[in-house]
């Protein structure tokens, strides 16, 4: 059998370029990819309610959207099966007994929920419990599927650490029954975790520093011709500094040299570019112009199959209903597994039971 793969988004929001290129290009590899038998994504609504109790009706109205985000890039509903986490009761059974295997100094230790907590300004006394727990959350949904491979973005790597810890200690206890997981990252390190258009933190659906991969063409535009460059390259022929310049990490992602010949003939390719505006002569106009023209190419394609879909929600609603009943076979399959290795299968075999609680009597 090939493998298993386990992806979820959080639905806080429509889909970005950050999860195009660190995680959505990866999936639609591996649907073409034979040595995968199963690719499960999985609508963590669950997850997302843990920072945003106040306003739940984002969570619920955002599931169609990101839905419509997986199908116009090219996620095939003939491949894979798209569920919703809120209505698989097996991964909070999970969570429950997860929940033991973890220590409180551990989840302090996890630098990316920690960075969150910053960016979230929960406060000393407003850190919902839910959120601070979701890494074991998280390890529940992983090996609830069984999945031997999650395609995420450079912000997951604590929380494929923290489900391969849960993994190893649940076996070690009682028995070989979970599959131990591996993180599938981009190979470019600027696409594992693709920074916002304000250039501070990664892009992120909460921090709204973000294109979205439905992005018009003139609030793309907008957004392009707002990006943070260099502070010092005032006019024209003054040097320009490349690092931390937004319009270039941008371009070190999505720029190929073809780009050149079709939208900037001055140059061949990115390296020239570059050299050019560091000497000075180069105006951040004309490189935000280009950045556009790619950024534009590359999304263009995805507003026509958006269109599409946007005018099958009928179709999408059976599509979801589907995947979530074969997600719930799945799950509730693996749960009754784990109760069974720790011999809380109660109600399953009375005969197994009322001899072992003979046994207890007898002793
Ligand atoms: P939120 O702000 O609600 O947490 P988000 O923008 O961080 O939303 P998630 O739903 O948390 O998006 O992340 C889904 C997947 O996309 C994860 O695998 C994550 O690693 C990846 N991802 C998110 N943002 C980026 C980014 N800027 N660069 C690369 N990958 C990203
Ligand atoms: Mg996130």
């Amino acid at each position: 059998m090939g493998k298993i793969v386990l992806t979820a988004d959080r639905p806080t929001g429509k889909l970005h370029l950050g999860h195009l290129v660190g995680s959505l290009e990866n999936r639609i590899k591996l649907q073409e990819d034979k040595n995968y038998s199963k690719i499960f994504i999985m609508l963590a609504d669950g997850q997302a309610l843990t920072d945003n109790s106040k306003n739940p009706e984002i969570i619920r109205d955002n599931i169609i959207q990101v839905l419509i985000d997986y199908l116009s890039v090219g996620l095939d509903p003939d491949i894979v099966t798209f569920c919703i986490q809120s209505q698989l009761p097996a991964l909070s059974e999970l969570n429950f007994y997860y929940l033991n295997l973890v220590t409180t100094a551990r989840l302090e230790r996890n630098p990316t929920v920690k960075t969150e907590i910053e960016i979230k300004k929960f406060g000393k006394e407003g850190l919902p419990v839910g959120f601070y727990t979701y890494p074991i959350s998280q390890a529940a949904d992983i090996t609830a599927f069984h999945a031997d491979v999650v395609p995420v973005g450079d912000d997951q790597r604590p929380m494929i650490e923290q489900t391969r810890e849960i993994v190893q200690k649940f076996n070690s206890i009682y028995g070989e029954v979970l599959t131990m997981p591996d993180g599938l990252y981009p190979k470019n390190a600027k696409s594992s975790r693709l920074v916002g258009i304000d250039g501070g933190t990664k892009m992120s659906k909460t921090v709204g520093n973000c294109i979205y991969i439905s992005e018009d063409e003139k609030s793309l535009k907008k957004k392009v011709m707002s990006m943070y460059t260099d502070k010092d390259h005032i006019n024209i022929n003054d040097p320009g500094k490349i690092e931390n310049n937004v319009v270039f990490t941008y371009l070190d992602v999505f720029c190929e040299d073809r780009h050149f010949s079709e939208y900037f003939k001055d140059y061949k390719n990115l390296d020239e570019m570059k050299e050019h505006y560091k000497r000075g002569g180069l105006g951040d106009v004309a490189c935000k112009n280009f950045l556009f023209n790619i950024l534009n190419e590359k999304i263009s394609k995805y507003r026509v199959s958006r269109k599409k879909w946007e005018s099958k929600i009928g179709d999408i609603y059976d599509i979801v209903l589907n995947g979530t009943k074969v997600a719930i076979e799945t799950t509730e399959r693996t749960i009754s597994e784990v109760k069974s290795a720790m011999n809380i299968d109660f109600f399953t075999d009375k005969t197994k039971i009322v001899k072992n609680w003979e046994q207890c009597l007898s002793v």
